[in-house]
């Protein structure tokens, strides 16, 4: 892979946000419980290698896949880390050896940790441990979302198996909300929650002890104190980002305290051409926008390759000088085009946001998911992982 695509185009990081924006998660939690940071998809867009060093509140980091894990521990992240995904049984050794933590919901899984045994630690938090040490598992418990978990009907005969199962160590139980963002209706919500209550009764009654028991994402973190357990499990709030309006409406009408969170990231390129086209003069793939006075126009080196969707094409606007400049035409692959016309002084190399503040004017990623019809959690992981990310 290309390690940059082009000095062009980068993504501002404020170095103090995410750390204030996690200690404003965790404020209405109590004392003692523990902080997960979702870094998963690149720290959500952000710049993973970026965010983690600017995280210092995070005691535990969760991403997907044991790759992005790997990744972690050889940028010599130490603390501990929970693979929220699948991992493969044949690579379930390697996981078991970085000290990686797993998400687990399937026998064959077990069966295959149970094969494995304890092996020696590579590199991890605890890889101190000296001699070999056992796997460390968390597991999922079905509780309404449809996707990953074990079945609660199967949830006392899985964990019987655990506890026999030697070198595997049962560190943590989970669960996902699935309809917590999208609804000022909490109903379902409780639902989850009574019967992740029922699965923890289950575990209790086998007498298993000192678990990590975790479920709430940002929305939860920040609505119900009651489903906070000993682990928050945050993401999209850690960058500034508020899960969707519901959420905010829901806290703003009292369900708690309201943090403040503030945005991480700004995207930014320069002009690299500005030109006066006469009246009648089309623009872009398509002729989809044609001038309807003469107009100036500024080139943008960016495009669907950097993840500036398509679908902002004639629709959007970016910032320069403090104001807004529209795109016109279709969105290219490396390419956009903006009319500033009425932005005096734009000049060759200005600098542009694509998504930020400028002056007065700001652009949030929840403006530009809904010119492109999408969320901002899908805009902003999305960006390009080969932009370079400037941490500010
Ligand atoms: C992505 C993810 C989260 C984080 O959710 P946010 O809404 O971004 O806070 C938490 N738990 C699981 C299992 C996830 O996949």
């Amino acid at each position: 892979m290309l390690i940059s695509m082009s000095s062009l185009v980068w993504v501002d990081l404020d170095s103090k946000a995410p750390d204030h924006n996690l200690r404003g998660l965790s404020r209405g939690a109590k004392q003692g419980t523990l902080l997960c940071a979702v870094i998963k998809a690149n720290a959500y867009g952000h710049g993973v290698a970026e965010i983690v060093g600017i995280l210092p509140s995070a005691d535990w980091f969760a991403v997907n896949s044991i790759e992005e894990g790997l990744e972690l521990r050889a940028m010599k992240v130490e603390k501990p880390i929970l693979l929220l995904g699948y991992v493969p049984l044949k690579r379930l050794r390697e996981a078991v050896a970085a000290d990686l933590s797993l998400t687990l919901y399937n026998r064959e899984s077990l069966e295959t940790l149970a094969k494995i045994g304890p092996v020696s630690r590579t590199t991890g938090s605890r890889a101190a441990d000296v001699g070999e040490a056992p796997a460390r598992v968390h597991l999922k418990v079905e509780t309404g979302t449809g996707r990953q978990g074990i079945m609660i009907e199967d949830l006392e005969s899985f964990v019987q198996q655990l506890l026999n199962t030697k070198g595997v160590v049962f560190e943590g139980i989970s669960t996902h909300f699935s309809n917590i963002e999208d609804t000022l209706n909490h109903e379902f919500a409780e639902e989850q929650l009574s019967r992740f209550h029922d699965a923890l009764n289950i575990v209790k009654r086998l007498k298993v002890k000192n678990l990590i028991v975790h479920m709430a994402s940002t929305a939860a973190s920040i609505l119900f104190p009651k489903t906070h357990f000993n682990m928050l499990r945050a993401g999209i709030g850690i960058y500034g980002l508020w899960p969707s309006r519901e959420t905010y409406l829901s806290a703003r009408m009292g369900h708690s305290r309201v943090p403040d969170l503030k945005p991480v990231l700004s995207w930014k390129t320069k002009i690299v051409q500005i030109k006066m086209l006469p009246e009648g003069h089309y623009v872009g793939y398509g002729c989809t926008y044609r001038t309807t006075r003469p107009t100036k126009l500024a080139v943008l080196p960016v495009g669907y390759a950097d993840g500036y969707d398509r679908a902002l094409g004639n629709t959007a606007y970016v910032l320069m000088h403090g104001k807004r400049a529209p795109v016109i035409g279709r969105v290219c692959m490396n390419l956009t085009m903006v009319d500033v016309t009425d932005i005096p002084d734009v000049k060759l190399e200005d600098d542009v946001v694509l998504l930020g503040m400028d002056g007065d004017e700001t652009i949030s990623a929840e403006l530009m998911a809904s010119w492109a019809g999408t969320i901002n959690y899908e805009i902003v992981t999305r960006i390009s992982p080969i932009i370079q990310r400037r941490v500010k």
